[in-house]
């Protein structure tokens, strides 16, 4: 069976009596740890296979520092480090990824492509993530890679879960949703003149599908026009109305 970086790099059929370092896949000898795993790499423990002594040309393919780059717009970047984008790979190509096309991931997380495809998402560029990601072979349930974590999903439940972030990003922002604080719901009190989205989404916050909902959310000012303003209480009244949540 071939791994992430393998389909990554459209190797469908790998070959060779060898197991990867990297992802475990069927791999010969043309590259050797040696020479491809620099001595200062710390990442020894999430290795497939530690003891192996050869790398599989899917993984030097996902570690490249001078790939070129095919963005989702059809834009070109010449000699990019892979692990600066978020990547949807299958069997007609990889395509790059940044967070100008949220909508388009999300897009493709609901409506996913025909399997076996791999998603893995970016959010610091600091990380190799590629070599670590895992295939999904199933359209209603599968694994999305949100920085180093693998989060299961169901395009059903996450698409909820987005709604309900729209609501809440409406009214206090994309950055407080993380936190949800007291002064978040004075602020979301005031404009929707209830807090039953607030509480729902506080509720489940940290949940690996709400941080992937987050995530993959637009930004306020899109929310907004999606969810205007619909409490039109004075703010006096509303600061003694919140009290009762503290
Ligand atoms: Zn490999």
């Amino acid at each position: 069976m071939i791994t992430a970086p393998q389909l990554f790099a459209g190797i469908f059929e790998p070959n060779g009596d060898h197991n990867c370092f990297y992802c475990g896949g069927q791999c010969n000898t043309d590259y050797t740890v040696k020479k491809y795993v620099k001595d200062t790499f710390t990442n020894r423990d999430i290795v497939r296979q530690p003891a192996s002594e050869y790398i599989c040309s899917g993984c030097v393919c996902t570690l490249n520092e001078r790939a070129n780059i095919n963005l989702a717009n059809e834009e070109i970047r010449e000699s990019q480090k892979t692990r600066l984008y978020s990547w949807v790979f299958t069997k007609s190509g990889r395509v790059a990824y940044t967070k100008a096309h949220l909508k388009l991931l999300t897009n493709i997380i609901i409506n996913p492509p025909e399997p076996p495809f791999g998603i893995v998402l970016a959010v610091t560029g600091q990380k190799q993530l590629l070599f670590r990601s895992v295939l999904a072979w199933n359209r209603d349930r599968f694994p999305v890679m949100l920085e180093e974590e693998i989060i299961t999903v169901s395009p059903a439940e996450l698409l909820i879960k987005i709604q309900l972030a729209s609501i809440v990003i409406a009214a206090i922002g994309k950055p407080s949703l993380g936190e949800m604080s007291s002064n978040h719901a004075i602020k979301y009190y005031d404009y929707y003149g209830n807090l039953d989205s607030f509480e729902l989404w506080k509720k489940n916050m940290h949940s690996p599908i709400s941080r992937l909902a987050l995530f993959l959310s637009p930004s306020q000012k899109e929310c907004a026009n999606e969810h205007p303003r619909t409490n039109n209480v004075k703010p006096g009244r509303v600061q003694a109305q919140t009290s009762l949540f503290d």
